[in-house]
């Protein structure tokens, strides 16, 4: 059983994390907004190009930071409701080294790896 002080230091490790990623997801909108050419501006097509390399790192970043703001989401709800610490797959209790290092983890290192292990056929 998680103690409540361990709890509330978790919760505000979460929040923290919480907002610093949607402070880092703002930031990319606002930097993505400063590379998008001014209206009636032309392009070349080089110039494009890079423009829309540029755009798909900025969508591959922004998904990546709403994944990261769901699995916090998801860890603070698993907090409120005391399965927080817990595997979502097996219902092990998840290593503290593990929750320290990833708070937001909510599988145990068996079950993630598995999850990320492409099924064998
Ligand atoms: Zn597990």
């Amino acid at each position: 059983m998680v103690k409540d002080t361990d709890r509330q230091h978790m919760r505000s490790t979460l929040e923290t994390l919480l907002a610093t990623t949607l402070a880092q997801r703002a930031e990319d909108l606002v930097e993505e907004r400063d590379i998008a050419p001014a209206q009636g501006e032309v392009i070349d097509p080089a110039e494009r190009a890079g423009s829309r390399q540029s755009d798909s790192i900025a969508q591959a970043l922004e998904a990546q930071h709403i994944r990261e703001e769901l699995e916090l989401e998801a860890a603070l709800h698993r907090l409120a409701q005391g399965s927080f610490g817990r595997c979502t797959d097996c219902g092990e209790r998840i290593s503290p080294q593990r929750l320290q290092a990833n708070p937001q983890a909510s599988r145990c290192l068996g079950c993630q790896s598995r999850a990320e292990t492409p099924k064998a056929a």
